[in-house]
C-alpha cells in the first residue's frame, strides 16, 4: 500500500494514471500534479469512473521549480514519484526527491533546454546523492528506453553468455488520419529526429547525418517498413552494462510524407530552438509549431494499425553462434479504448506504471541511480503481458539485419 506522485498530465501521465488505478493494492493513494491542473482534474475525472479507484487527487506544480515541488511532496507525502512530464524537469524533480527522501522513475534522460542533446551523463552524476541518501532512482522506464532495456537484459540472462549485435526496432504502422503530426511531445519529438544520427561500434560511436542510413526491415504483423538509423537515448546505457556487445544501433520507421513535412519544417526554420523577435515578443520556433500542431494526446481516437518495438540480438552460447529476437505489438485502438490515449503513450505509460510497482514491492531494488536493464528482467516480463503489453520470442532465426 503506497502512496504515489505522478508529475505531468499528458498522453503518458493519462496512461500511467489508469495502470496505477488499476491495481490500488499497491497504489494505495494517486495524486497527479501538472503544470495545469484542469489537464490533470479530465484524466481524473476518467480514470474515476473507469477503474472505481477514488483515492486520486489532483494539483497544479511547475516541476522546474524545485522548493514549489518540495512543498507539494511535504504535503502529500508520496513513496515515490513517476516523472513523466518534460526530460526538462528530471534534475529539478531529482532534487525534489533528494530533499525530501522520495524514490524516483522517469521514461526520458535529462536534456536541457538550449541544446538537443541526449545522454545520461547528467542524471548518472546524482549516484552518490541517490545512494547515500538510500534512494532508489531508475531511469528511462517507458518502453524505448525501458522495455527495450529489460529485453535485452532478459537475452543476457537467458539467451547468450555474450551479445555481440544489438539492433533495436522501432515502427508505428499506425494512420491517426492527419496530414502531419507527432505521437509525442512535438517539441521533444522533433529535437530527437532531426539530430544527427549515431550507432555504437567497436569502442566507438560513429555519427551519421540525420536519414543518412536506412533499410527495409520485416516486422510482424506489420511487414516491410522503411527504417532509419537514429540516435536514441538507450544505447549509451546498454553499451555500458553490456560490455560484450561490438555493435548497437536503433531503426524507427518514417513515411516519406512525415519526412518531407519535416524536411519543410527543418528548411523553413521552424524546428529551431533558439528564440527569434516577433513583434517585441521572444518565440522559439520549436514551441510556437508545438501549439499549432494536433495535440499527440487527442490522436487516440481516429488511431488505427499498430505499433512493434523490440530488440534483435546476435552472439555467443555455450561457444555456438545464436540469434534472437523479441518484441511486442501494440494496437492503437486497443490502447485508446481502454485509457483514452494512442499505442505510443499507452506503451509507455504501461512500463512506468509496472516499473513503479517493481520498485514498491521491492523486485526491483537498490540504492543509487540505475538504468532498467540492471534489474532482474524476469519480474517485470512475467507482468508486462498482463498489464497490457504481451511480447513474444524467436531464437536462432535469420535476423536480417546485417
Ligand atoms: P506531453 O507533452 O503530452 O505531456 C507532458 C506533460 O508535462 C504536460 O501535461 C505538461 O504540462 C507537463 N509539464 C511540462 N512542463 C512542466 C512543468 N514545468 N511542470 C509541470 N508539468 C509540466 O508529453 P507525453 O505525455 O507525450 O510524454 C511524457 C514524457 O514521456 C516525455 O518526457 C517524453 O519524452 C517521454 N516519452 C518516453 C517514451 C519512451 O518510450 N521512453 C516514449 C514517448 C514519450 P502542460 O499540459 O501544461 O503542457
Amino acid at each position: 500500500m503506497s502512496k504515489v506522485l505522478i508529475i505531468g498530465a499528458g498522453g503518458v501521465g493519462r496512461v500511467v494514471t489508469y495502470k496505477c488505478a488499476q491495481q490500488p493494492q499497491v497504489f494505495s493513494e494517486i495524486l497527479l500534479a501538472s503544470r495545469t491542473q484542469s489537464k490533470c482534474d479530465v484524466i481524473v475525472a476518467d480514470v474515476k469512473r473507469d477503474t472505481g479507484h477514488q483515492k486520486i487527487s489532483t494539483a497544479r506544480v511547475d516541476a522546474d521549480n524545485v522548493p514549489e515541488l518540495v512543498q507539494l511532496i511535504r504535503s502529500f507525502q508520496p513513496v515515490m514519484i513517476i516523472n513523466v512530464a518534460l526530460p526538462y524537469q528530471d534534475l529539478t524533480i531529482m532534487d525534489a526527491c533528494l530533499e525530501t527522501g522520495v524514490h524516483y522513475l522517469d521514461t526520458a534522460n535529462y536534456e536541457p533546454k538550449d541544446v538537443a542533446k541526449f545522454e545520461y551523463s547528467w542524471q548518472w552524476a546524482y549516484q552518490d546523492r541517490f545512494r547515500e541518501k538510500g534512494l532508489l532512482a531508475v531511469l528511462g522506464c517507458g518502453f524505448d528506453p525501458g522495455v527495450t532495456g529489460v529485453f535485452t537484459a532478459r537475452a543476457a540472462k537467458h539467451f547468450f553468455d555474450e551479445i555481440h549485435y544489438l539492433d533495436i526496432i522501432d515502427a508505428n504502422a499506425g494512420d491517426h488520419g492527419k496530414a502531419f503530426a507527432t505521437n509525442f511531445n512535438p517539441e521533444i519529438n522533433i529535437r530527437e529526429i532531426t539530430q544527427k544520427g549515431r550507432y555504437y561500434e567497436n569502442g566507438q560511436w560513429v555519427e551519421t547525418e540525420p536519414h543518412e542510413i536506412s533499410k527495409m526491415i520485416n516486422y510482424p504483423d506489420i511487414g516491410p517498413k522503411k527504417s532509419y538509423l537514429i540516435y536514441h537515448e538507450e544505447l549509451e546505457s546498454l553499451v555500458k552494462h553490456f560490455p560484450s556487445i561490438k555493435r548497437a544501433r536503433f531503426w524507427m520507421t518514417f513515411g516519406d510524407e512525415y519526412l518531407t513535412h519535416l524536411r519543410v519544417i527543418q528548411n523553413i526554420g521552424m524546428a529551431g530552438i533558439e528564440p527569434v523577435k516577433f513583434k517585441g515578443v521572444d518565440i522559439v520556433p520549436l514551441e510556437f509549431l508545438k501549439a499549432v500542431l494536433p495535440d499527440p494526446g487527442e490522436l487516440g481516437e481516429n488511431y488505427t494499425g499498430q505499433t512493434s518495438i523490440g530488440c534483435r540480438a546476435s552472439g555467443l552460447k555455450d561457444g555456438k553462434a545464436r540469434t534472437y529476437y523479441i518484441w511486442n505489438n501494440c494496437s492503437h485502438q486497443a490502447a485508446y479504448q481502454e485509457t483514452g490515449a494512442q499505442g505510443v503513450s499507452y506503451t509507455t505509460g504501461v512500463p512506468a506504471a509496472l516499473g513503479a510497482k517493481m520498485m514498491l514491492t521491492g523486485k526491483w531494488s537498490g540504492k543509487g541511480v540505475f538504468n532498467v536493464e540492471q534489474f532482474n528482467p524476469d519480474p517485470f516480463l512475467d507482468e508486462l503481458g498482463p498489464q497490457g503489453l504481451p511480447w513474444h520470442e524467436q531464437v536462432d532465426i535469420n535476423l536480417e539485419m546485417d
